[in-house]
């Protein structure tokens, strides 16, 4: 069944590609409209001077939601693309020297003073975590995340976990690991989150999880991979991709959806837009300001925006020391939250990634890549970001890497900082996951805007953000579409 008018999709990342390959093959046509020049958001890669950087995501976790996502659009994951499991994913270095490697809950070892005792707290602590939270991580997994929230169906499949949810994941990390040194490189883990482990929910304890039951992998070619597959299986014609092409208005009349207008000014008349854009910029920019549902008004005003960072991204020679993809040098639990925060001088404490440590093709022959993010704290809108500020983050975090790093040879650099993440990359104020992550499913922007034929997915929706979630919120919002539309015939 092909319809009329086509359904406009706004955004080319993973919720809008896979919104727009599941519309399509439902027998809609579909206008992709992407502000940028290239599709992929988020979840996408840039070469320079050699070099394949990420612009955003490093590393996909919960890799069977992934595989299950491109299921339901008819594509077979592993045929497409080839995911490398990381085998050293990460180290801990603490401040007695010890360094603690992350990986399954049985292969995790403490290397320095107190080595075997420290090593069987940890062993013992992970076996136990996944013994309380296996069964929660796999009901989500399998059984909430892919399917559109209600409160009954979490009620009904999460109810009996309540409990073990409540709280932060300091008291969790306590409570399985006796010994301060593995508890700080337990709640290390949990550092991409931006938020300190004392105020971090209990339930993000989940990016561990994610880590010990099914580990973390990188896609050959880097995370443009996984965006690069969903791009090639859009089916042309019926997919109009328009690249370079922000949606600058979405027009509501007679309070439903009538068109949207293009920042080249043509205007495109259809009755179904589905935003993978952030849902505050749906609101705050893109709807006429008197057609706002009082539902999204609350939650524009009430939800929490994520951490924002500098992005430093650096094309090097001689790093090709072994070691893991993620490096933490990290204080004791209760002191990460100065990891959250702009620091004055070079930081002792310190976060980063080598891609090149499993895949060596991103750069070339004998060169690696290193990627840190420098928080961006003490400013309340993107707006307020200086170049000074910009300058000093990377100034301090470099001098701070080299110090742990002394041979680092730097050949490029390339520099992302929340101005740029809110105007070139579109990230709305520059916060990186949009909403804070641990907040209440029901403060996320419903699939369902309250507009007929408006309909909200991406980061900004549920499940959140992440690779694999933000593939299924487009699926999710094109379920809610389909079925509104069969509803009225
Ligand atoms: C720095 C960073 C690191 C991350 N690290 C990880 C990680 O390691 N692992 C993980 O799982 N997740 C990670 N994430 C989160 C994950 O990358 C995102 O949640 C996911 O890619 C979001 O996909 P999306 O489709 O919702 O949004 P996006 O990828 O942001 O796509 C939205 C698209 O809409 C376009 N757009 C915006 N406004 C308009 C408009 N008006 N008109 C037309 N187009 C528009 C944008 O240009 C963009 O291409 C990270 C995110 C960031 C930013």
């Amino acid at each position: 069944m092909l319809v009329n008018k086509p359904v406009v999709v706004v955004g080319a990342g993973l919720a809008g590609l896979s919104a727009a390959n599941a519309l399509a093959r439902a027998g809609h046509r579909v206008v992709l409209a992407e502000a940028g020049d290239a599709h992929g958001g988020c979840c996408s890669t840039t070469a320079v001077d050699g070099f394949t950087f990420n612009n955003g995501a490093v590393y996909v976790a919960v890799p069977s939601l992934l595989r299950r996502g491109f299921a339901r659009l008819g594509l077979d994951l592993d045929a497409e693309l080839r995911l490398v499991a990381i085998a050293d994913p990460i180290e801990s270095h603490l401040e007695d020297g010890s360094v603690v490697h992350l990986a399954s809950a049985d292969t995790a070892w403490v290397d320095g003073p107190r080595a075997q005792s420290r090593t069987e707290i940890l062993q013992h602590g992970l076996a136990r975590l996944r013994r309380q939270w296996g069964p929660v991580y796999r009901t989500l997994v399998e059984d909430v995340l892919p399917h559109e929230p209600t409160l009954w169906r979490a009620l009904l499949r999460l109810g009996r976990y309540l409990p073990r949810m409540r709280g932060h994941v300091d008291s969790l990390i306590e409570d399985c690991f006796p010994d301060p040194g593995v508890q700080a490189a337990v709640s290390a883990v949990l550092l991409y989150s931006g938020i300190a482990p004392e105020r971090l929910p209990a339930t993000q304890i989940i990016g561990l999880m994610a880590l010990l039951e099914e580990g973390f992998h990188l896609p050959e070619g880097g995370m443009g991979a996984v965006t690069d597959a969903l791009f090639r299986y859009l089916p042309r014609p019926d997919v109009d991709v328009r690249l370079g092409q922000a949606v600058r208005r979405i027009d509501v009349a007679g309070g439903r959806v009538r068109g949207v207008l293009l920042a080249d000014g043509e205007r495109i008349e259809t009755q179904h837009v589905l935003a993978t854009t952030s849902g505050f910029d749906v609101v705050r920019n893109l709807l006429p300001p008197g057609s706002i549902p009082r539902r999204l008004a609350r939650i524009c005003r009430d939800a929490p925006l994520s951490h924002r960072a500098v992005s430093i991204q650096l094309g090097c020679s001689g790093v090709a020391a072994p070691g893991a993809f993620i490096v933490n040098h990290v204080p004791a639990m209760a002191h990460q939250w100065r990891m959250h925060r702009r620091p004055s001088s070079a930081p002792d404490w310190l976060s980063w990634t080598v891609p090149t440590r499993v895949l060596p093709t991103l750069a070339g022959a004998g060169k690696s890549i290193v990627e840190l993010y420098a928080p961006a704290t003490g400013i309340d809108t993107a707006a307020d970001w200086s170049p000074d500020m910009t300058d000093s983050a990377v100034r301090l975090h470099v001098e701070a890497l080299r110090r742990r790093m002394p041979g680092l040879d730097i050949e490029t650099m390339r520099v992302v900082d929340p101005r740029a993440f809110a105007g070139p990359r579109h990230l709305y104020e520059g916060a990186l996951y949009g909403i804070a992550p641990g907040t209440a499913p029901n403060r996320l922007f419903p699939h369902r805007s309250g507009i007929p034929g408006l309909y909200l997915a991406g980061q900004t929706t549920f499940p959140g953000y992440g690779v694999s979630t933000a593939v299924w919120s487009g699926l999710q919002a094109v379920d809610a579409m389909l079925q509104d539309d069969r509803r009225r015939g």
